[in-house]
């Protein structure tokens, strides 16, 4: 007797279905719970001879753990078919999605490149791993010259015999100068922007990479009056156009003449600060006509043409622009610093 009821409620239990949470709480209820059908045969169990314990016992363990299987089978279905049908309303505005703001050096690089292009400059990337032939060599930094100390750079690769066959990381752009002169005939009017690399210590005012911008002028009849209009030209474009220049003597092994340029501080207007350390003048790049020398070394007659170049620290511009006077705050890649310049353009 009480094994065809265990049967019809293994029958039942297998038979099981519901569409929602609730109907299955429902059949727990009527299966498994204290007054359930499953109890009520427990509380039979113990009328029933003692020759037939062993097999009901078994048989009543079998149909609790079919119920309980059961169950949690329905709860996955109910699971899974509620995500299945969840209402997706294809109309209802979209969450935000937060916008990211241009690199303070990529913006003003971007405004260094747009006043040079408007004067007619084309752009120019050269290699970032290039060889010492055209980051030294070429540009009349010769094997032994001192001035290679002032650029102690990354080495990729050393020729034991031959420094000029040396690959390394660039110290300075002046490479793909050389690069563009050897495959272009003048007149040649290009800009070079890109990352260069120096084996600095990392401080707030020298990192082992930063970004520079230079340009390079060779034609017939160039001088350095052309230099000198072309960059009070773009220290106006970039600090506004009450600013003054001044150009101090200098050295560089690929000019000659060379020079440091200065603005009048853009703080103070050019009365003295402490920005300025109280002189009125910063300086923001170098230039200089170019040394015959690398004329001819790029394949260029210099009886016929003169040129001349000048370079600038992104850097450094972007401080006198934007107060940065951290260099490592640019690689840290902190939002809250990045975010100060959303409102720039
Ligand atoms: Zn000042």
């Amino acid at each position: 007797m009480i094994l065809d009821k265990i049967d019809k409620l293994l029958q039942e239990v297998a038979e099981m279905s519901a569409k929602n949470s609730e109907e299955i709480e429902q059949l727990r209820l009527k299966y498994l719970s204290k007054k359930g059908e499953i109890n009520a045969v427990m509380a039979d169990f113990r009328n029933i001879a003692a020759d037939q314990k062993k097999t009901v016992g078994i048989k009543i363990n079998e149909l609790k753990q079919a119920a309980l299987n059961k169950l949690s089978e329905l709860r996955e279905q109910v699971a899974t078919a509620d995500s299945d049908t969840e209402n997706i309303d294809l109309t209802r505005t979209p969450y935000p999605i937060p916008l990211g703001t241009r690199h303070p050096l990529t913006l003003v690089k971007n405004q260094i490149i747009d006043i040079f292009q408007r004067m007619g400059f084309v752009l120019y990337q050269g290699p970032e791993i290039d060889d010492d032939k055209h980051v030294f060599t070429m540009l009349n930094f010769a094997a032994d010259h001192p001035a290679r100390d002032m650029q102690d750079t990354f080495f990729i690769s050393q020729d034991a015999n031959d420094v000029t066959k040396n690959v390394i990381l660039r110290s300075h752009t002046s490479g793909d100068e050389a690069h563009y002169m050897e495959t272009h005939k003048p007149p040649i009017r290009m800009l070079c922007p890109g990352r260069v690399y120096r084996n600095e210590a990392i401080s707030a005012r020298a990192h082992c990479f930063f970004h520079q911008v230079e340009g390079l002028y060779v034609d017939k009849g160039v001088s350095f009056s052309d230099l000198k209009q072309v960059l009070l030209t773009f220290a106006r474009e970039m600090f506004g156009p009450d600013t003054k220049i001044r150009l101090r003597p200098s050295y560089f092994p690929f000019t000659e003449p060379s020079a440091e340029m200065d603005i009048s501080c853009n703080i103070c207007g050019g009365k003295g600060c402490g920005f300025c350390k109280n002189t009125g003048w910063v300086e923001i790049l170098g230039c200089g006509m170019v040394d015959p020398h690398d004329l001819e070394a790029c394949g260029i007659d210099s009886s016929v043409y003169t040129g001349y170049a000048f370079g600038m620290g992104v850097e450094r511009i972007t401080n006198l622009k934007y107060r940065v006077n951290d260099l490592r705050l640019f690689s840290e890649n902190d939002i809250r610093f990045l975010e100060e310049f959303k409102s720039a353009y």
